[in-house]
């Protein structure tokens, strides 16, 4: 495992390691040539299993996986938590190569920040609050201003911009091919995807489940400064969470009940104090007057000074069954059967890839060309409608359900 501390030493060994290929390291044999694929986790370190749950699937995912550690000054506010923010920077490396990691990048405010964003020049003996570049002296990513006006951003102004800011640069530091992030923090999650979208990233975004401990309660480098009894207090969020979700099961789609429903929980112990509750939509984060399809249920609040946050999705849809294996299996038939005898839609996506075969005969497309074809499912529309037995199959509203069998 490597340590980098700065952009020019990480990007060198990166570049190398990607083309040349390290022995051992799982590269994929069957396409010698294809450059190494690249997995971020990106983290501000006082790593704990959540964070270790990230990169044990970019481990899987990657052939190189690297591991940034920043306490990042620009999404602190004036009065919150940067200064105290846990650092274990010899711990966290431990941890790290415990679970294959290939590379940290741990570089100092300084180095990532150019010195030119800096009031001082950069200069580290500079005075408290000098860790922070100057906002009006550097480039800034701003996400849109409706995911950032609810739940975390209502008190946290400018947090997510420093977020957005910072991950954009990582992103760019490393160019990996994929980026892992906790669905712990909800939002944050849904405004990386969203400006992953917006700015034509070449990344994929890959969101990871909340690992809690066996109270429920998230893990959190905050949780380091609870108490005892706060701690313990804690577990009521999550509590809260799971008896709204035991309502929504019940039936109950409604914003206000299943919020209330967190709220009395929470109610009872006087430590906590709620910042918010509030059901958004997963994706663009707009509030929900209830869970028509999906909706996400946030919580964020302070037990005793301490700042936390929670969450649930709670899906209201039939379920997505994924079934794969090799050809000739059998995977049709008994898909088609499952979803007769459940009510589902089959979606066959052997017709999907027949149905653009036949976009890009009729179109004259050349089969090698893969940049035209890639141009020519990005633009197509399919629709598959019907029953499983009988489903058909349209590209384009031409009905191609006779034409690809
Ligand atoms: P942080 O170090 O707090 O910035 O977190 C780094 C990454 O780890 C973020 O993508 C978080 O969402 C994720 N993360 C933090 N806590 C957890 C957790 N309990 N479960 C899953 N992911 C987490």
């Amino acid at each position: 495992m490597r340590l980098f501390t700065t952009v020019a030493g990480l990007r060198c060994h990166l570049e190398r390691i990607k083309v040349q290929g390290q022995p051992g390291e799982g590269k994929d044999d069957s396409a010698p040539d294809a450059p190494l694929s690249v997995g971020l986790v990106p983290t501000m370190g006082a790593l704990h299993d959540g964070h270790l749950s990230l990169m044990r699937r970019a481990r899987q995912e990657n052939d190189v996986v690297v591991v940034s550690i920043f306490v990042n000054p620009l999404q602190f506010g004036p009065n919150e938590d940067f200064r105290r923010y846990p650092r274990s920077l010899e711990h966290d490396q431990a941890l790290c190569e415990a679970v294959g990691v290939d590379v940290i990048f741990a570089p100092t405010a300084a180095e990532f920040y150019q010195a030119e964003s800096y009031q001082d020049g950069g200069d580290s003996a500079a005075p408290q609050g000098s860790d922070s570049p100057t906002p009006d002296r550097i480039t800034q990513v701003i996400p849109p201003a409706a995911m950032m006006t609810r739940l975390c951003g209502r008190t946290r102004p400018g947090h997510f911009q420093g977020v957005a800011t910072v991950v954009t640069k990582l992103l760019n530091a490393v160019q990996p091919q994929r980026a892992y992030f906790g669905q712990k923090d909800a939002q944050q999650l849904a405004i990386i995807k969203r400006i992953a979208a917006d700015l034509n990233l070449p990344v994929e975004i890959c969101p990871c489940p909340i690992v809690r401990e066996p109270s429920g309660l998230a893990l959190s480098s905050r949780n380091q400064y609870l108490s005892d009894e706060e701690r313990s207090q804690a577990t009521a969020l999550y509590r809260g969470l799971k008896q709204a979700e035991r309502l929504f099961r019940q039936g109950v789609l409604d914003a206000d009940r299943l919020i209330s429903a967190v709220t009395a929980e929470l109610a009872a112990l006087p430590t906590l104090q709620i910042d918010y509750v509030e059901l958004v939509h997963p994706t663009t984060l707009q509030p929900l007057d209830g869970v028509h399809e999906a909706g996400l249920l946030a919580i964020a609040a302070y037990v005793g000074s301490t700042r936390l946050i929670d969450n649930i999705v709670l899906r209201n849809r039939k379920p997505i069954i994924a079934i794969d294996g090799p050809a000739g299996a059998g995977k049709s038939t008994v898909v088609r059967q499952v979803a007769q005898q459940l009510g589902l839609l089959y979606l066959d996506t052997g017709a999907m890839y027949r149905a653009v075969t036949w976009l890009a005969l009729e179109a004259g497309i050349a089969l090698d060309d893969e940049a035209a074809i890639a141009e020519l499912v990005s633009q197509c529309k399919i629709d598959i409608s019907g029953l499983p037995t009988e489903s058909s199959i349209a590209i384009n509203d031409q009905d191609v359900t006779r034409a690809i069998r």
